[in-house]
């Protein structure tokens, strides 16, 4: 049977399941053999007991640390995870429904959740939470390597299968190891998602069913092109798209022989530069590939996530920029400094931290010390290239001047005349609306989309309930990004748009509609951009655009592209 779920990035994949643990600290339902039963309820008690005298020495801690009221909370819940009136329903339904105890685990959770949830006291109601809390603290420890899996024992070009996906887990990921990625939760524009595509793996997020459905080491089938998974092929299934990897296997070794210093132009010869937006120093082997002109966005706090709980040292920084730096010569590499924070928290209390919340710039203005040692890495190697600086979540050009008066300490230590341009993204509507202001004090520009229309739209991109509301082609995100435009274009300082409108083939065609001369995008997608802008004189884009503007809702942009592609995207 396939499941739909959305599209992150095309191609077909064909592979066997690799089950990942997420944050979420669920994994799939597995069936059992009748003989394992006892040994899986075995399993469940053990488990059980190592949660609980984890949780009676947190809450021994944590009353040393901050007093009481954690402390009985977490109390309570070590007694809760070795009660028998929990763990028994948990083992009748082990060996009613010959299942994994993870999944008897938190089927009883949610049931007897849902029951409390329905009591008019307000105790019982919050204890359905307090028994769903114990449950995962169990499930973490029933998981034998709590991090996920264990990376070496994964077959190459098997499938990864997951609940979710967090940024930190991403970007531990090897891509060599995976032929494509299926996620049962996610959202395609969450930085998870961003990475999957960065990978240029098929991958297919959103599916729901698939963790009932998907078994481990079973063979399976991710098709990105029309973002749908087929959890249990049938032998027919597996021989036809077998066959597509293999056609699309030569497809890539032809396109691999293409010009590499090839530019790109609109079809009257108006010239576009098509950038990479990179996470992580592997991904510039795809850089080379797609013959980016360089790197628009480097998201540099992957280089904190990947590290893990210590931050990248400064020297260890200086080498990675330098190499980005040498590689991409005489093409530049715009870091961004740290966006860290809400999704991409880094650290327990991070991760706290909403889309609202201390990220980007305000972060690094908290913790000057980590800031000062990544402008000092950046000034380092700013010998090696082009380097130009952009700033995340700039909301006021204060921030920015405090950024620039650092920059310029950092250079007067370094003994370097020469600071490199600064720029700031546009990312959050009140920079948009200062727009002006904020040239006077910015090098350059960056639009990132992702954010500008999670913002405008009060729709937060990771969360799938409101998917249908962010939508960073709608007018009012198009009249923000215009307004912009015309600001730098005012105070002639350079702009570019880094965000995935940029990616998109009809995106980028109302972008340089609007002027934009300068597009960075992950690098599987630039073929398709500049297709669509070969295919077109500027004059026809600036119609385009005009038209996109004009419209009134995000409906009226979708047909107008559904009208110019072809429904294709
Ligand atoms: C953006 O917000 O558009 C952007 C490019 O940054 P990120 O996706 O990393 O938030
Ligand atoms: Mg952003």
């Amino acid at each position: 049977m396939a499941l739909r779920g959305e599209s992150v990035s095309g191609g077909i994949a064909v592979g066997r399941a690799v089950m990942l643990r997420t944050r979420h600290g669920w994994v799939a339902r597995l069936p059992i053999l009748p003989e394992n039963v006892e040994s899986e309820c075995a399993r469940l008690r053990a488990a059980a007991a190592r949660g609980s005298a984890k949780l009676s020495a947190l809450a021994e801690e944590s009353a040393a640390a901050i007093g009481g009221d954690l402390a009985s909370i977490l109390s309570a819940h070590a007694m809760i995870a070795i009660d028998p009136t929990f763990l028994k329903p948990v083992e009748r339904r082990i060996r009613r429904e010959q299942i994994n105890a993870e999944w008897a685990l938190r089927a009883t959770a949610e049931e007897i959740r849902e029951r409390l949830a329905g009591s008019s006291d307000p105790v019982f109601s919050a204890r359905g939470e307090d028994i769903l809390e114990v449950a995962r603290s169990i499930a973490s420890e029933l998981s034998e390597n709590p991090q996920g899996f264990d990376k070496d024992a994964i077959e190459p070009g098997a499938i990864l299968v997951a609940d979710d996906l967090s940024p930190a887990q991403a970007v531990g990921l090897d891509p060599e190891q995976f032929a494509g990625i299926a996620l049962e939760r996610g959202g395609v524009h969450s930085h998870a998602a961003i990475i999957a595509r960065s990978f240029g793996l098929p991958a297919v997020v959103g599916v729901a069913g698939l963790l009932d459905l998907a078994g481990r080491r079973r063979p399976m089938i991710v098709d990105g092109d029309r973002g749908v998974v087929e959890p249990a092929p049938s032998r027919p299934q597996l021989r036809r798209a077998l066959e597509r990897v293999s056609q699309n296997r030569e497809r890539e070794a032809a396109a691999s022989r293409v010009d590499r210093r090839r530019v790109r132009s609109t079809s009257d010869g108006t010239r576009i530069a098509v950038r990479a937006n990179v996470e992580l120093p592997a991904e510039l082997k795809a850089v080379e590939r797609f013959a980016a002109e360089g790197i628009g966005l480097f998201r540099s706090e992957f280089l904190y996530l990947a590290a893990g709980e210590r931050p990248p040292t400064a020297a260890d920084q200086e080498a990675v920029y330098a190499g980005l730096l040498t590689a991409c010569r005489p093409h530049p590499v715009v870091v961004r400094t740290y966006d860290l924070g809400g999704e991409k928290g880094w650290g327990p209390r991070d991760r706290e931290a909403s889309a609202l919340g201390l990220r980007g710039i305000r972060h690094s203005l908290a913790h000057p010390e980590l800031f000062r040692d990544q402008l000092r890495a950046l000034l380092r190697a700013s010998g090696k290239g082009a380097l130009r600086i952009l700033l995340p979540m700039v909301s006021s050009p204060a921030e920015v001047t405090v950024a620039r008066r650092y920059l310029a300490e950092l250079a007067a230590e370094e003994h370097l005349t020469e600071t490199p341009p600064l720029g700031v993204m546009i990312e959050i509507p009140a920079a948009a609306v200062l727009a002006a202001e904020l040239a006077a004090v910015s090098d350059f520009f960056s639009i990132g989309t992702n954010d500008l229309a999670q913002y405008v739209l009060a729709a937060e991109r990771t969360d799938a309930s409101v998917a249908a509301y962010y939508q960073p082609a709608a007018p009012a995100v198009l009249r923000m990004i215009k307004w912009t435009i015309d600001a730098a274009k005012e105070k002639d300082i350079p702009i570019a748009v880094c965000g995935e409108l940029a990616g998109d083939p009809f995106g980028a065609g109302l972008l340089a509609g609007m002027g934009v001369r300068d597009l960075s995008m992950s690098p599987v997608l630039i073929p398709r951009v500049e297709e669509f802008l070969a295919a077109h004189a500027c004059s026809e884009l600036e119609t385009l655009a005009a038209e996109a503007l004009a419209c009134s809702c995000a409906e009226g942009v979708r047909s107008l592209s559904d009208r110019w592609t072809g429904g294709k995207r």
